[in-house]
């Protein structure tokens, strides 16, 4: 067997130890002669594997006892509507950020539901290369909240602050940067985001929301669009996705196994920094478009001198076991999506392919 160097953006490379786990248990989970997967969600099994999963959120975050920690479906984009369908009344309305196509979706989305105003956006002609100022927010103060996205899966950017919001709850998108280090839940009303980039695969969503907003939320929409709904019942309301929250347990223990969120965040720091220090050193073969305070420790992007030579970039890299590297469909260039799970030996394998493929270009 030999395992590539995934670099995709997701759903993006799970570590080792958590699938061989899977692969270990799968036919026969803790000797109840049967796979995770054909277990009841309201069996004894499944329950403990559930429960589990919520409780390494919970530690892995230091998440306050007044938040409610969900497992909903639908991906990320299912909380671009039940965001506003829950939180923004008639009368009222949202702000939201825009700094990227995700954050675009999101506004757009809510925008179908109801009144939505941009409190900014960095956009120049499509494309966005920076986080803003907090000086560039315009924030309304009676906002039902104010949506922002914390790290930019498809333009390599990434809040390293947060804004002052004053009194008006906080709603992040952090689907391609949750847990990639500690974060201090409470500036958040509700934070959403979809496993299949950092912390498990594609199906499930970790939702993390204050438990009086939630309970304060709208009632006059269908019940399986209402959080307080999925809260009532620990997300065992209807059927979850058994098989992936099982894997994002078995993702999140060996994370607290190998030294929890500050081990990550050091992790995650000296891979970026190996990336934009090959990237730095020859600016003139690899342009970094994003500014330098809103660099993502995630989603690196850069461009070569010509699209013939990313083509080769991309090609060349493959066949040395290194994928997923060709940028989004939208922006071109490349992009190296380096999660939680990326070895920091196979960003150093990168990075002499880099220095090797300017030498001879
Ligand atoms: C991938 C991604 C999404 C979309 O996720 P789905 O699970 O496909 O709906 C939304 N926001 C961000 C920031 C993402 O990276």
């Amino acid at each position: 067997m030999t395992r590539v160097h995934n670099f995709n953006a997701g759903p993006a490379a799970l570590p080792l130890p958590a699938l061989e786990r899977a692969q270990r248990e799968l036919l026969d989970y803790d000797s109840t002669g049967m796979s995770i997967m054909e277990h009841s969600h309201r069996g004894k099994a499944f329950e403990a594997v559930h429960d589990e999963a919520i409780s390494l959120v919970r530690q892995l975050l230091d998440v306050p006892d007044d938040y409610h920690v969900l497992f909903l479906q639908g991906g990320a984009s299912h909380q671009f509507a039940m965001v506003p369908l829950n939180l923004l009344p008639p009368g009222k309305s949202a702000d939201y950020i825009l700094t990227g196509g995700w954050s675009e979706k999101a506004y757009q989305e809510a925008g179908r539901v109801g009144t939505v105003r941009i409190a900014a956006s960095t956009e120049v002609d499509k494309r966005y290369t920076r986080i803003p100022r907090q000086e560039e927010l315009q924030l309304d103060p009676s906002a039902a909240y104010l949506h922002m996205t914390t790290n930019n899966t498809l333009f390599g950017t990434q809040w390293h602050w947060l804004p002052d919001t004053g009194n008006v709850p906080l709603v992040a998108d952090m689907s391609s940067d949750f847990l990639w280090r500690r974060i201090d839940v409470r500036r958040f009303g509700l934070i959403y985001a979809g496993a299949q980039k950092n912390i498990g695969p594609s199906g499930v969503t970790v939702v993390l929301a204050r438990k009086d907003l939630i309970d304060g939320g709208r009632k006059d929409v269908p019940v399986i669009f209402r959080y307080a709904t999925h809260a009532a019942s620990n997300s065992l309301y209807n059927t979850p996705p058994t098989f992936a929250i099982y894997l994002v347990r078995n993702v999140l223990a060996y994370t607290v196994e190998t030294g929890g969120l500050d081990e990550m965040e050091r992790r995650n720091r000296h891979k970026a920094g190996l990336l934009y220090g090959a990237i730095d050193e020859r600016p003139d073969f690899f342009l970094a478009p994003v500014e330098n305070e809103s660099r993502s420790f995630m989603n690196v992007v850069f461009r070569l001198p010509t699209e013939e030579l990313e083509k080769r970039f991309v090609t060349e890299a493959a066949r040395e076991g290194m994928v997923g590297l060709a940028g989004h469909r939208s922006t071109g260039g490349i992009r190296v999506s380096i999660y939680n799970a990326i070895e920091v030996t196979s960003v150093e394998r990168l990075v002499e392919f880099m220095k090797a493929f300017v030498a001879r270009a």
